[in-house]
């Protein structure tokens, strides 16, 4: 029998035009999210770089396929995209030819050897007046209030360092970077959070992340795919999000069962 899926991708046997209606909105979505260039880029950007996956980054650095099958729900970076577009289009309201702020501004993080081995990607906004790099962050209210408690972590933190690296490149004084946690909620309660700018912070995880490079190399996991096995995971991946997650995958070279 004729079964389509309803709007919580459960099968029925009787869809109504609602359901058609909202399984296509839903599919196109999803279809338009999924092949964004944000979504296919190959280059590792600052926002992967604190990845503390060091498997997830060694698949990256190789554009390695990602799982199959996993159907990604882009649903809460869709809502994050929508948010940063908005707030950009207020500060370039409020400072139009960009005196002070600096909005979505390209920074080359850290130049490598190749495209590929370059970091570079769009700080959120920089305000040249405080020195201040601003990192926005819509986030549910259950992680806020997690952030709240126990800070940004480290990649977050990485991140936000990396772009001030990267606005340190292109001749600013960066003094500080900060990340605003914007809930997804009616009820707008932002936590910030503050530090002064860590160049080293930004350093080492580059110097992280070439250490990954250089034992790709040495290893070659794609002509030896038990290697894989050699980059180890981290009880914090986010195995989730991860694009090569595959649950009980034994095969690491088509996908990885994710942290135990
Ligand atoms: S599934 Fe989890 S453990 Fe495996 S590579 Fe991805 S983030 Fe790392």
């Amino acid at each position: 029998m004729f079964a389509q899926p309803t709007t919580a991708g459960k099968p029925t046997a009787h869809p109504t035009p609602g359901d058609v209606i909202a399984q296509q909105i839903r599919r196109l979505i999803i279809d338009s999210a999924n092949n964004a260039p944000r979504s296919q880029q190959r280059r590792i950007g600052p926002s992967e770089v604190g990845n503390p996956c060091d498997r997830a980054l060694a698949y990256k650095s190789m554009d390695w396929p990602t799982a199959p099958g996993a159907d990604r729900e882009p649903w809460a970076s869709v809502q994050g995209t929508a948010i940063y577009t908005w707030m950009a289009e207020l500060f370039e309201q409020r400072d139009p030819k960009g005196e002070r702020y600096l909005v979505e501004r390209r920074v080359t993080v850290h130049q490598g050897h190749t495209e590929d081995a370059t970091i570079a990607g769009s700080a959120d906004l920089y305000d040249r007046l405080t020195g201040t790099v601003y990192d926005w962050k819509a986030t549910s209210p259950d992680s806020l209030a997690k952030y709240r408690r126990n800070g940004p972590g480290d990649q977050y933190r990485i991140q936000a360092n990396l772009y001030g690296l990267g606005m340190e490149n292109a001749g600013e004084t960066p003094r500080r970077v900060a990340i605003v946690f914007l809930p997804r909620q009616y009820r707008l309660e932002p936590y910030v959070w503050v530090d002064e700018y860590r160049r080293d912070v930004a350093l080492a995880a580059i110097a992280r992340l070439q250490a990954i490079r250089e034992r790709l190399l040495a290893l070659d996991p794609e002509a030896n795919p038990a290697q894989w096995a050699a980059f180890p995971t981290s009880p914090d991946a986010k195995c989730f999000f991860c694009d090569w997650h595959q649950r009980g995958s034994t095969d690491l070279s088509r996908g990885c069962p994710g942290h135990t």
